[in-house]
Order: structure tokens, then sequence, then C-alpha cells
């Protein structure tokens, strides 16, 4: 295995794979998860679940 830890380069811990420790684990989380909050673009899975049915039938029967 020759794989290095993405954070530090130093060689990466078969436990932490792909990292060398949960530190470099953590850091690369943070890392990701704020480009994913970087995008406005992302749509929420709600939507995906009832394209069409926005509210307007539910409205229509409460009404
Ligand atoms: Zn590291």
């Amino acid at each position: 295995m020759s794989a290095r830890c993405p954070i530090c380069g130093r060689p990466a811990e078969p436990r932490e794979r792909p990292f060398c420790s949960r530190r470099c684990r953590d850091v690369d989380l943070g890392r990701w998860l704020s480009g994913a909050y970087a995008i406005p673009a992302a749509t929420p899975p709600e939507d995906e679940d009832d394209p069409g049915a926005d509210g307007l039938d539910t409205g229509r029967q409460s009404a």
C-alpha cells in the first residue's frame, strides 16, 4: 500500500484510510462540507420525492 493522507501527505493508516488519522479525516470532512454548503443550487431531496404534487393537492383537499 502506498496510499498517502490527502490532508498532510503522511502514509495512510489502514484504520483511517485514506487518511493518516481521525484528525485528518475530520479536516477533510470539514472541507467537503464547506464545499457542499458553498453550492447554492443544491436541491433538497424532498423535492425529488414528490414531483408535481407540491402542496397543491393538499391545499385543495384541505379547502
Ligand atoms: Zn494526515
